[in-house]
């Protein structure tokens, strides 16, 4: 039974990771950007909500982001933990996940967090636009995605330490070197 929350910069790699150590552990992986992206393909009226933050590299309001959040945590498969990829990306949301949490009288295992350099990750996500077209994978873009990870959801990372939580790996090399570090990391403490 694992309850994580994953950290790091866009381009670190979470995505990918993600999906691996929810197949390691036996979770569903929960990626807030997915959930969004599915539902501006799709329409929706959260997509219509979303899209405009999402192409401007912007936080979508928490209201938003944290109802469907709490949404997905009540769906059944998540009674043998999850794995979130993209929540919380501030203290507001970090916070609203605690309370989620002590609804469901759950806590959480670990955060990771997945390091990586700026250089790398702009790199890393303009080779990925050429491939997978993201509206979002503009280099301005990308350079707001960044800022906004440094100024909001970096500092969770010492809320998280604070709470002894924390685990870092390095996101750099091949993939699976990086997950191999990961189930170490975690599975080590
Ligand atoms: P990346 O980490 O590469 O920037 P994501 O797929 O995690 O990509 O997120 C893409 C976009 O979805 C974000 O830039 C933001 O607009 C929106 N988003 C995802 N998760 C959240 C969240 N927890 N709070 C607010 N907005 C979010």
């Amino acid at each position: 039974m694992m309850r994580i929350v994953l950290l790091g910069p866009p381009g670190a790699g979470k995505g990918t990771q993600a999906i691996r150590l929810a197949e390691r552990w036996g979770i569903p992986a929960i990626s807030t950007g997915d959930i969004f992206r599915a539902n501006v393909s799709g329409g929706t009226p959260l997509g219509e909500q979303a899209k405009r933050y999402m192409d401007a590299g912007e936080l979508v309001p928490d209201e938003v982001t944290n109802a469907m959040v709490r949404n997905r945590l009540d769906d059944a498969d998540t009674a043998a933990g999850f794995l979130l990829d993209g929540f919380p990306r501030n203290p507001e949301q970090a916070v609203e996940l605690d309370a989620m949490l002590a609804e469901l009288a759950v806590t959480l295992d670990a955060a990771i967090e997945i390091t990586a350099d700026a250089d790398a990750v702009t790199e890393r996500i303009l080779k990925r636009a050429e491939i997978e077209g993201r509206a979002d994978d503009r280099e301005d873009v990308i350079r707001e995605r960044l800022r906004v990870y440094a100024e909001k959801t970096a500092p969770l990372t010492a809320f998280y330490e604070g709470r002894g939580l924390l685990v870092r790996a390095d996101g750099m090399g091949a993939i699976d070197d990086v997950t191999e570090r990961i189930i170490a990391a975690v599975e080590g403490r």
